[in-house]
């Protein structure tokens, strides 16, 4: 495994090695982390590292962490220039990938959220693709339930509910599969173990809403916006059931990780004629120009370093 070269740690840039906890550490016991994943792409023609945008990504880590009481005295301001000073320091010339964790530093026994230290990292990494497969994956439905907003919130973070979808993505991969789309307790489906989904039916893209036990994905609104506006298309967050997914034209996924995989098989099922759709296709074109900042027309959301 690749390393990170360098972390934000008890309030400073180290080099890694130095970055250590200790096996008491509340976080490590009980999962009482929140976290973030954040890319960053470089710009061959600029010479410059874009990253995507991180103020959004921030806000909704400090709302993650809200949620599971830790406080901290951040603001998405001053995450990003932690994030612009490590880069900087790291001078990584190829694409990135960023993690800041706001984690329950304090050390001993104790089931609780209340009245513990907590702390902030972040750490970043050479990175590639996550899904190899992202032109044509295969995909099932996993025997695994998403964990409902009354278990461990969805739209948060958090790092304890990462277990749920470590269940889902080895059990998926060790089936054969690339990935896996997850059933709510409700049997309508949420998303897949790290990435959001849409469907194609009759030209219309359709998209679980953000009450349906997902993450509020930030490529899940990128894509959303490039769709209507650059594509003209009409987008409708709702339920979908799962023989939807058997029948639909397109089907893709999208995160930050993922960016836009495409999925060309459901459970040994063609979607549409089992090869990658139009509309997938526009939309991995024009999210890959605008991530880049080869686009003007959203260079808001690309941050320099
Ligand atoms: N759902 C889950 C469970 C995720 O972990 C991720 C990755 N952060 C996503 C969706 C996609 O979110 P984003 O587009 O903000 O990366």
């Amino acid at each position: 495994m690749v390393l990170p070269k360098h972390a934000y740690f008890r309030g400073k840039i180290v080099p890694y090695s130095e970055a250590t906890v200790g096996v008491a550490t509340h976080a490590l016991n009980y999962g009482t982390a929140v976290f973030g994943g954040i890319r960053g792409y470089w710009n061959e023609e600029k010479q410059r590292l874009f990253v995507f945008r991180p103020h959004d990504h921030f806000r909704r880590l400090l709302n993650s962490a809200r949620m599971m009481c830790m406080e901290i005295n951040h603001t998405p301001e001053s995450l990003t220039e932690i994030m612009h000073e490590l880069l900087r320091t790291d001078g990584y010339k190829q694409d990135v990938y960023i993690r800041p964790l706001v984690y329950i530093s304090e050390q001993g026994i104790g089931v609780r959220l209340h009245d513990l230290e907590t702390d902030v990292t972040m750490f970043a990494l050479p990175f590639g693709l996550y899904v190899k497969n992202d032109t044509g994956a295969h995909a099932t439905i996993s025997s695994w339930r998403r964990l409902d907003d009354n278990m461990i919130p969805a739209r948060g973070k958090v790092a304890g509910a990462y277990a749920n979808s470590a269940l889902i993505k080895t059990d998926a991969v060790r089936a054969g599969f690339d990935e896996a789309l997850v059933l709510n307790v409700d049997g309508h489906i949420s998303e897949a173990s790290a990435m959001n989904i849409f469907m194609v039916r009759d030209g219309v893209v359709i998209t679980p809403p953000v009450t349906d036990n997902i993450l509020e994905g930030i490529t899940r609104k990128t894509v959303m916006e490039l769709a209507r506006n650059e594509l003209g298309l009409t987008v409708v967050e709702r339920s979908i059931d799962r023989t939807e997914i058997y029948i639909c034209d397109e089907l893709f996924m999208s995160g930050t990780a993922a960016q836009v995989t495409v999925v060309t098989k459901v459970d040994h099922r063609n979607v549409g004629n089992g090869e990658m759709g139009p509309i997938a296709a526009r939309l991995r074109q024009l999210f890959d120009d605008v991530v880049r900042a080869k686009n003007p027309k959203y260079a808001h959301w690309n941050y320099e370093i």
